[in-house]
């Protein structure tokens, strides 16, 4: 540096010092409690934030409106869990033999739908917007433990992990045979709601 020349500090730095000048000051307390409003406010505006998208995600998606237009006849709109899985040892186990519960091959069938046989019996053709038409031919533990907590669940089969992963957790209206005990569970939510 030459002599005689200080550098002048930056911008950033002189806000910094004028932000915290006084903290220190034993009489007064006004520095700190400016510190504190503003760290209260900024948590105030995260925390909304984070609970504006938490609500979308876990209410709005959870509660998407019922079809406007009536189902076939016979049938009833039931709200489902979709899930995605795949034939690897991380979906279905380190013993997985690559045979769906009903003895269905997954070389030669490599997409159908997992379900709980209490609520959806085996061998019946379901239409999952954004998967297709395909027939349940499989069960697991996840969609029996959430049959008994009255949720019905379909677990997708994909051909690969990753595209089991992309699915991901879609609550969706599907429908179903209206005297089936999935629409009976439907009408049980119903009742509660
Ligand atoms: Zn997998």
């Amino acid at each position: 540096m030459l002599p005689g020349r200080t550098v002048a500090p930056s911008r950033t730095l002189r806000f910094i010092a004028w932000w915290f000048a006084g903290l220190s000051d034993a009489r007064t307390w006004f520095p700190g409690f400016r510190l504190l409003l503003v760290g209260v406010l900024l948590g105030i505006a995260v925390g909304w934030s984070f609970g504006r998208i938490l609500h979308v995600v876990v209410l709005e998606e959870h509660s998407l409106p019922k079809p406007v237009i009536s189902p076939a006849p016979g049938r009833a709109w039931v709200h489902v869990l979709t899930t995605g899985y795949c034939p690897c040892a991380l979906c279905c186990g380190l013993f997985a033999n690559g045979h769906t519960a009903i003895n269905r091959d997954v070389a030669t069938f490599p997409f159908g739908i997992a379900a709980a046989p209490a609520l959806i019996p085996y061998r019946m053709t379901l239409e999952v917007p954004g998967y297709g038409t395909a027939l349940v031919d499989d069960t697991g533990g996840a969609m029996r433990q959430d049959a008994v907590r009255h949720v019905v669940h379909l677990d997708l089969r994909f051909v690969t992990h990753a595209e089991a992963l992309r699915w991901g957790r879609r609550w969706m209206w599907i429908s179903l045979p209206a005297d089936g005990p999935a629409a009976q569970v439907e009408t049980l939510h119903e009742a509660g709601r």
